[in-house]
């Protein structure tokens, strides 16, 4: 079932192209996020399903329904600001149930609904507080319940989680995610985290200036970028320059700066001669001796940077080739390798991925 569906929908403010013929479909009951860095149109995108913006060109239906210039009141949509937006001089129970005062719910049903909404977010308890009273946590959860107590076919929630610290946020991600499958109501989230979107979303949306750049689940995005600001964006990445040797039905043979020839797995390009591939720095694997198979080279490790539970290193081929890697921290590392040491890397064909650059 389709939820939302955007067609070519662009956005210009004077001057400015906030999004760019951005053509999407959510499912209902999905849990699909935005990801991308500030500036690059999530608001806006967001704020043309809410109806707080009106597009310049193209088209928002909800649920098969043309609602391009219907207002915010006319859609089954609810939004969650970053800011909550919460009255002050209103207490949480009257905060949650403000939106259902105003659509005249009756007050059996405006109780009974407040109430497990508040049982929802666990807020049990607090319902005489004012937001003042609360922290940052709370007001968040008193935010989610208003907008869950409407009962809206989506929820668009702007940045929820980024004025919270990181304890809570990972906490909240957590609650959100289930809160959301309990629901079944349909999810927009926008984020410029990548490892919330990661860990919360059944399929996110990367966009860049204004447009979407790869659109998958998170196994796909972050193990199969197509672009070089995706794979850049989301973790680390080794982007390589690389001409193609050999092509085969299954695999390709491409050929690196300093000589170094890998075998990958992955579809090349149609017709291309000179490509660029994506080599995440934890699938370049460090060992004392050469194991079997092909993809083996030699390099040296010229430097090795603490990071917590991982250690990053730089390591240099023979040819002179520069790359990252990672492995786990001195302490519980399987192969004891360390800054100077010749070493050998290996890469699994299907580790060695195709991205075309922005
Ligand atoms: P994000 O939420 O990803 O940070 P926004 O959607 O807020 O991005 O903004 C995208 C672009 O559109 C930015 O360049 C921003 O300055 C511009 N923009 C957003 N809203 C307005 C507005 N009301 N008037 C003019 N420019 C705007
Ligand atoms: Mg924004």
């Amino acid at each position: 079932d389709v939820m939302v569906e955007l067609k070519r929908v662009t956005k210009r403010f004077s001057g400015t192209t906030a999004v760019n013929e951005v053509d999407l479909t959510i499912r209902a009951g999905e849990f699909i996020t935005l990801l991308g860095p500030s500036g690059c149109g999530k608001t806006t995108l967001l704020r043309m399903i809410s109806g707080f913006e009106t597009p310049s060109e193209g088209t928002v239906l909800l649920e098969g329904k043309d609602v391009t210039y219907e207002p915010p009141y006319r859609r089954d949509v609810n939004q969650v600001f970053q800011s909550y937006a919460l009255f002050p001089h209103m207490t949480v129970q009257e905060n949650i149930a403000f939106g259902l005062k105003m659509k005249k719910v009756g007050r059996a049903e405006m109780d009974e609904r407040v109430r497990s909404a508040i049982a929802m977010v666990s807020l049990a308890g607090m319902e005489a507080r004012k937001p003042t009273q609360l922290s940052g946590g709370q007001r968040q959860r008193v935010a989610l319940a208003r907008a869950i107590v409407c009962r809206p076919k989506v929820l668009l929630l702007d940045e929820p989680l980024s004025a919270l610290d990181a304890k809570l946020r990972h906490s909240m991600q957590v609650e959100l995610k289930q809160l959301q499958k309990k629901l079944g109501i349909t999810f927009v989230f926008v984020t410029h985290d990548q490892e919330e979107a990661l860990t919360m979303s059944d399929r996110i949306a990367v966009i860049n200036k204004g447009k979407i750049e790869q659109l998958g689940d998170a196994d796909a995005i972050y193990h199969r970028p197509k672009t070089t600001f995706v794979a850049n964006f989301i973790g680390q990445a080794n982007i390589l320059h690389a001409s193609v040797v050999a092509r085969e039905a299954r695999q390709a043979r491409v050929e690196l700066e300093g000589g170094l020839t890998l075998t990958t797995s992955e579809e090349l390009p149609e017709g291309a001669e000179r490509v660029l591939v994506s080599i995440r720095p934890e699938k370049v694997w460090i060992e004392k001796e050469r194991g079997e198979g092909d993809n083996w080279f030699e390099a040296t490790i010229e430097d090795e940077l603490f990071q917590g539970p991982t250690d990053q290193l730089r390591l240099k081929t023979d040819g002179g080739l520069t790359l990252s890697a990672l492995v786990a921290n001195e302490s519980s590392r399987r192969t004891p390798v360390h800054a100077g040491d010749r070493v050998w890397c290996h890469l699994h064909h299907d580790d060695i991925v195709f991205v075309h650059e922005d």
